[in-house]
């Protein structure tokens, strides 16, 4: 909206990148500016007073989460096209990265609201500035999937990938997807575990896909994760079934002779190898 003396009167919308744990972790312009506009939608507005309490903010806060974005955006806009300033802030990191608000931005370009990106951490950021990986290219892939199979499907179709690869994952999920790993993309990959950064259990697992499967069976993983695989030097790896129908049917080699090559490379129970290969020849038999 501009007056007649030509003056921009529309708000503007913030995009405030906050601490992924450790308080300290957030910008002198963030904090000004938090402290300047009308309004800050935040997605849990109980978790970001902690953040105000520390900083003497007293800003009206304003929920604004995956379950009411659709309800909250056209008020937004209409605050902000009354003249509002408003900022958004996430519970942890940076507004977007795998938290709401890209369509209350879609909406503000689209009406001619200006968006000031302020920034600031990001766990994806942050793991991979200290996991010691080649990031010269590197892929996002946010959350991994809930379900098993889709999980599976997302590690083939990424299997040979040559960017290094980042991944969201949760504590209780770890041992599922460390175990698909494995299996998919072979035992031998370095992988770094990036867990609660910034926080007072910081730690950095770096080893082989393998070795994570141990290292967080003795001990479970707690608190936030982000998974780093940086690309293979050898290329795509066989997954369990490729390799068995290879040894099957192209070496001398016994099923238990198989089974047992597989279990060890892949670092799986051969129980689990056998029972593969029995379901693999009955598929090729029915094939035939
Ligand atoms: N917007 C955030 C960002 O910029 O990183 C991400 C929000 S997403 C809902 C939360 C996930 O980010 C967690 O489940 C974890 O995978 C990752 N994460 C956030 N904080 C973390 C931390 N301190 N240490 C490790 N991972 C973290």
């Amino acid at each position: 909206m501009t007056t007649e003396q030509g003056r921009d009167t529309t708000g503007t919308l913030y995009v405030v990148a906050t601490p992924i744990g450790n308080l300290e972790d957030i910008t002198y312009r963030a904090v000004r500016i938090l402290g300047e506009v009308d309004l800050v939608a935040a997605e849990d507005t109980r978790h970001s007073r902690k953040l105000f309490a520390r900083y003497g903010i007293s800003k009206p806060l304003l929920s604004y989460h995956d379950h009411n974005e659709q309800q909250r955006q056209p008020e937004l806009v209409e605050r902000l096209q009354a003249g509002k300033n408003i900022a958004l802030i996430s519970d942890a990191g940076t507004p977007c990265i795998a938290d709401p608000g890209y369509r209350l931005i879609s909406s503000c370009h689209a009406e001619g609201i200006t968006v000031v990106p302020i920034p600031g951490p990001s766990a994806v950021i942050t793991a991979l500035s200290a996991a010691g990986v080649s990031t010269e290219r590197f892929a996002f892939e946010g959350y991994l999937p809930q379900r098993a199979k889709a999980r599976a499907d997302l590690f083939r179709q990424l299997n040979g990938e040559q960017r290094t690869l980042v991944f969201y994952e949760t504590p209780h999920r770890l041992a599922a997807t460390l175990a698909d790993l494995v299996e998919i993309m072979g035992a031998e990959r370095l992988l770094v575990v990036a867990r609660e950064l910034t926080k007072l259990y910081e730690e950095f697992f770096r080893g082989t896909t393998a070795e994570a499967v141990t290292r967080f069976q003795q001990n479970p993983a707690r608190g936030e994760l982000v998974l780093i695989l940086p690309p293979s030097a050898q290329g795509p790896q066989m997954n369990v079934r490729e390799a068995l129908s290879k040894l099957l049917n192209e070496s001398d080699l016994s099923r238990r002779e198989a089974v047992k090559l597989i279990a060890k490379e892949y670092g799986l129970p051969s129980s689990d190898v056998y029972r593969e290969s029995l379901s693999l020849t009955e598929e090729e038999e029915s094939h035939e």
